[in-house]
């Protein structure tokens, strides 16, 4: 008698809840190929592999466990070594996760990913898509077919934080190694290990057994609260904009070759404090005069480029990088580009995203 009460009391709360208690959010898996889609010729091979190999249904078939989480789908978008992604690929990425973004019943995104470029396409995304729902990037350090494939367990906490509620407005993240980070400060630091992935500013949170933990927030601009829009891009190329890292005893000649191929700027990878040789500062104003964008960022991973300190920047019109590393100071500033030529404009922009 007891038993069918309970029974009764426990359907009628169920009829009372809302389907919404029950239903688990819908995750599309975007995948674009990297050592997470790898194979090696056999377990032992942890670094010797080729990358972008195993297609996405497989990718989501060896970790059943991410259909507890969510309703997963996947998209084969890419397959691809992401050091070749070029302005087309990443146009390509950001449209169909703007696309697949905007449909009410996606949840969030996953985007399986090279590490080389993951950086990259992170910060990008991070600057045209409109969007509060959480896109998530994910790879592995080793392939699939290693011992101690990190790859399984990086996809699952990348389709448990997409699924999760208190990822919305976070933007653009990066999961790697159990920790979170924002897309404009996260840097491919170590080429071998699994904790590769490394932020200056520290992680934004921490995944543990399929749940986040949150410890801190993005200060800049990203997302819907970017003024870029994959939506306003046409074509599929940006203004070229290239990088000279800097060194002791350098040639001018790399940056006259980069504007005679036609780059809109140049991202100088300064020693230090974004510093340019003395003998390299004439070329470096011709240049800007000539209307090449001259973009002071720094060799140093961490720190950030204080403006007027190494170099007069206002006298000679050239802008400083803030704490961006230079690949993630070339996208901004070719985004800036399609917007304006006004360097002090563009020094507006690296100081708010
Ligand atoms: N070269 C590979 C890639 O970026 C490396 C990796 O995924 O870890 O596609």
């Amino acid at each position: 008698m007891m038993k069918k009460s309970l029974s009764i009391l426990a359907l009628s709360i169920g009829l009372l809840l809302p389907l919404s208690t029950f239903a688990k959010n819908n995750v599309v898996v975007v995948a674009t190929g990297g050592t997470i889609a790898g194979a090696g010729a056999n377990s032992t091979n942890s670094a010797t592999y080729t990358a972008a190999k195993v297609p996405v249904d497989d990718l989501l078939n060896a970790v059943p466990q991410i259909q507890n989480l969510a309703n997963v789908t996947g998209v084969q978008a890419l397959q691809i070594a992401s050091e070749s992604i070029t302005d087309k690929e990443l146009i390509s990425i950001a449209r169909q996760i703007n696309d697949l973004l905007k449909k009410p019943d996606i949840n969030g995104v996953v985007i399986t990913h090279g590490t080389d470029t993951l950086e990259e396409t992170a910060f990008f995304l991070s600057l045209v898509v409109k969007s509060n729902k959480p896109i998530v990037l994910v790879g592995s350090m080793r392939p699939p077919s290693a011992l101690s494939a990190d790859g399984p367990l990086n996809l699952y906490s990348a389709v448990a934080l997409a699924a999760s509620d208190s990822a919305k407005g976070k933007g653009v993240m990066v999961l790697m190694n159990d920790s979170i980070f924002a897309a404009r400060d996260v840097s491919k630091t170590i080429n071998i290990h699994t904790n590769a992935f490394v932020s200056q500013w520290g992680a934004l949170g921490m995944m543990v057994e399929g749940k986040p933990y949150w410890f801190r927030n993005v200060a800049k601009r990203f997302n819907a609260a970017s003024e870029f829009n994959i939506e306003e891009i046409k074509g599929d190329s940006l203004p070229l904009v290239q990088i000279v890292y800097g060194s002791g005893n350098m040639v001018p000649d790399a940056y006259e070759a980069y504007a005679k191929a036609g780059a809109k700027a140049i991202i100088h990878a300064g020693t230090g404090n974004g510093s340019v040789a003395k003998y390299i500062v004439p070329t470096l104003t011709k240049l800007q005069n000539d209307g090449v964008q001259i973009i002071r960022s720094s060799r140093v991973p961490h720190g950030f480029i204080l403006r007027n300190a190494e170099q007069p920047d206002d006298k000679y019109g050239w802008v400083v990088a803030h704490d961006l590393n230079p690949q993630k100071a070339k996208l901004l500033a070719a985004l800036a580009l399609t917007k304006t030529k006004d360097p002090a404009e563009i020094q507006r922009m690296f100081w708010e995203y």
